[in-house]
């Protein structure tokens, strides 16, 4: 018996599921980006790029696929695609795993502020001009228009174009995964006095924020969406273990 699982991916996570998932005789697997990236890093398994259309779209995709489970490993800050897994998932009555990496905790040295929303940290700069380190996605960095007087080090995985409309900027491409002292020296190599982060979690960006602890520079965090729909495991071993009971138990059940 082979099961069909579509993972929506774009994340460390959902890669590392379609590893497992790969070898694995019993499943048959795709992954789902949004095709966001100019040059994606190769997937183990087929991959499917773009909107579906809604959760509408995503539900008929479900149906004419035959899709057995849908597992939402997606990022933390993707609610939209995350939204509609759930109703897909309900509406197409298959089951649906989220997968969800533990948000960062400060701990003793860090100078974190929370912030709802990107706008709501940037203001939170403050008028005088700082330096600061951004790693937002490139198509978030508008607001930082609102505060042209600060200098920006703004991180990307693709360029950044048109490059905003602020006087004091400058672009580096890097995907990551980083390391603490290389984070080091480029936050002192550009005098960096604040960083704005969202908070992604995970080990492939937090070495900035070990860096910035280091250092003693702020960081303005911004938090994530809420999760909707049934608690989340948190890691791609705990997705791959639910995959494993769901398969035998349906196997056993002959379904
Ligand atoms: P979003 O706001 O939740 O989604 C916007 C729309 O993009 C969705 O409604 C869907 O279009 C399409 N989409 C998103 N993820 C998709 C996927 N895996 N496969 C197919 N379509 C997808 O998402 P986002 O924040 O723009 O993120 C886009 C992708 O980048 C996600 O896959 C996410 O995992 C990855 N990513 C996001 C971040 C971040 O900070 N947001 C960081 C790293 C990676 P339709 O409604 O037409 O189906």
């Amino acid at each position: 018996m082979t099961f069909r699982v579509l993972i929506l991916g774009g994340t460390t996570e959902a890669r590392v599921l379609a590893e497992r998932l790969a070898g694995d005789s019993r499943f048959e697997t795709t992954i789902s980006l949004a095709g966001r990236t100019a040059n994606p890093i190769s997937q183990p398994v087929p991959v499917r790029t773009g909107g579906f259309g809604g959760p509408v779209g995503l539900a008929q995709y479900l149906r004419d696929n035959g899709i057995d489970v849908l597992v939402d490993a997606t990022h933390p800050f993707a609610a939209n695609i995350s939204r509609n897994a759930i109703a897909a998932a309900s509406a197409a009555a298959i089951r649906l795993i989220s997968v969800r990496r533990p948000q960062w905790q400060p701990e003793p040295g860090d100078k974190w502020r929370f912030h709802s929303d990107i706008g709501a940290a940037i203001k939170a700069l403050g008028t005088a001009p700082r330096h600061v380190f951004v790693t937002l996605g490139r198509q978030e960095l508008e607001p930082l228009c609102a505060a042209p007087q600060h200098f920006y080090l703004i991180r990307s995985v693709d360029p950044v174009e048109p490059p905003l409309a602020v006087p004091n900027a400058e672009y580096i491409l890097h995907r990551g995964p980083f390391d603490t002292a290389a984070e080091e020296a480029l936050l002192l190599k550009h005098r960096i006095d604040a960083i704005v982060a969202k908070n992604s979690g995970g080990e492939a960006s937090r070495a900035k924020l070990v860096a910035a602890r280091r250092l003693a520079i702020p960081v303005e965090m911004i938090s994530r969406p809420p999760h909707e729909g049934d608690s989340p495991v948190a890691t791609a071993e705990e997705a791959m273990r639910v995959l494993d009971h769901w398969a035998a138990s349906t196997a056993n059940r002959g379904e």
